[in-house]
């Protein structure tokens, strides 16, 4: 099959990942075996590339947003039917077992595997999948828009629900790519308000053309004091300024896997009841819940579709904020 490999880790604009053809993985025990139709582009998968989030296996097949169809299922495999349209995401399997999946905390499992970072991904023909860890997706969703939904969509939800936004509430959104333009549309549908605080100019555009109260800079001071914030920017020094925007006891929720240092914090700042917390993963709940509310709203998904060969390209666009929206691979 087709895919696109990582050797090792290496800056994107060395262009490090490789198409090229490798071995079409087989399923087994619980396994199922899904033909690619289409994969998101994740700002986590540059962190991957990159090797902010060291290797975990290498080479790898990055790309943790896939939708396709299940092809072939391993013996153990019987959730699904072969021919289901399905979701790969982010958290590849669990253990079920370590205090954390006891308490219905799986998103911090002690001992969990990573779609595209542990084991390989979507930037391939075809991908493997544990049959409890995929979503089935709903008719009105193609391919591509279905793609973003499954990261993007997920976690954006997850910091949302994090975040304690409640209904004719505040809500600032730091930085306002995909998983913001996604965030948005779900937060208004919850009766709230948002400010939108990104440097890129498209970026406030598409802030406004969905509905954004306001829109300023990365940094900038929100007209009104905010309820709760989720900043997606990987840039720690956004903190201080969404601390600063915060009203008393209000939360601000931090979505990426991996920031920038955040620098020294002025105890006023945070005094005051305001909390900050971090977003690490999903549960499958977070992720049934959230294609379920994205389906009634319906949410509209802004893409740019690149070929699977063009991975690269797509990736230094997306590290320059040159994407309106998600990048999406187009496999098949
Ligand atoms: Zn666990
Ligand atoms: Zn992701």
């Amino acid at each position: 099959m087709k895919a696109c490999i990582l050797p090792s880790p290496a800056p994107i604009e060395s262009n490090p990942l490789q198409f090229k053809d490798v071995p079409q993985p087989k399923p087994t025990g619980t396994q199922v075996l899904v033909r690619v139709n289409a994969c998101g582009i994740c700002r986590t998968d540059l962190h991957v590339i990159e090797g902010e989030l060291a290797p975990r296996k290498s080479p790898i097949i990055p790309g943790h947003q896939v939708v396709g169809i299940i092809e072939a299922v391993g013996e153990g495999a019987k959730q699904h039917d072969i021919g289901t349209r399905v979701g790969i995401a982010w958290l590849h399997s669990t253990d079920g077992t370590c205090e954390y999946c006891r308490a219905g905390k799986e998103n911090l499992c002690n001992d969990p595997t990573f779609t595209g970072w542990t084991v390989n991904g979507g930037y391939a023909e075809y991908a493997l999948a544990e049959d409890s860890f995929v979503y089935p997706i709903a008719d009105g969703f193609d391919d591509l828009k279905a793609a973003p939904l499954l990261c993007a969509g997920i976690i954006g939800f997850r910091a949302l629900r994090l975040s304690t936004i409640e209904r004719g509430g505040r809500l600032g959104l730091y930085g306002f790519g995909a998983a913001a333009h996604v965030a948005i549309q779900v937060a208004q549908h919850w009766g709230a308000e948002v400010y939108a605080c990104t440097r890129d100019e498209r970026h406030q555009k598409l802030a406004l053309g969905l509905g954004a109260k306001w829109v300023g800079g990365s940094v900038s001071e929100p007209p009104v004091k905010l309820d709760s914030a989720i900043v997606f920017a990987p840039a720690g020094e956004i903190v201080p300024a969404a601390l600063k925007a915060l009203r008393k006891g209000g939360t601000l929720a931090l979505g990426g896997i991996h920031m920038s240092t955040i620098p020294p914090l002025d105890y006023d700042l945070l005094y005051q009841e305001r909390v900050v917390r971090s977003v690490a993963n999903n549960t499958r709940q977070d992720g049934y819940d959230f294609l379920k509310v994205a389906a009634e709203i319906p949410v509209h998904i802004s893409t740019e579709v690149f070929p699977l060969e063009k991975a690269n390209k797509a990736l230094n666009a997306l590290k320059n904020d040159a994407i309106r929206g998600a990048a999406v691979l187009k496999i098949r």
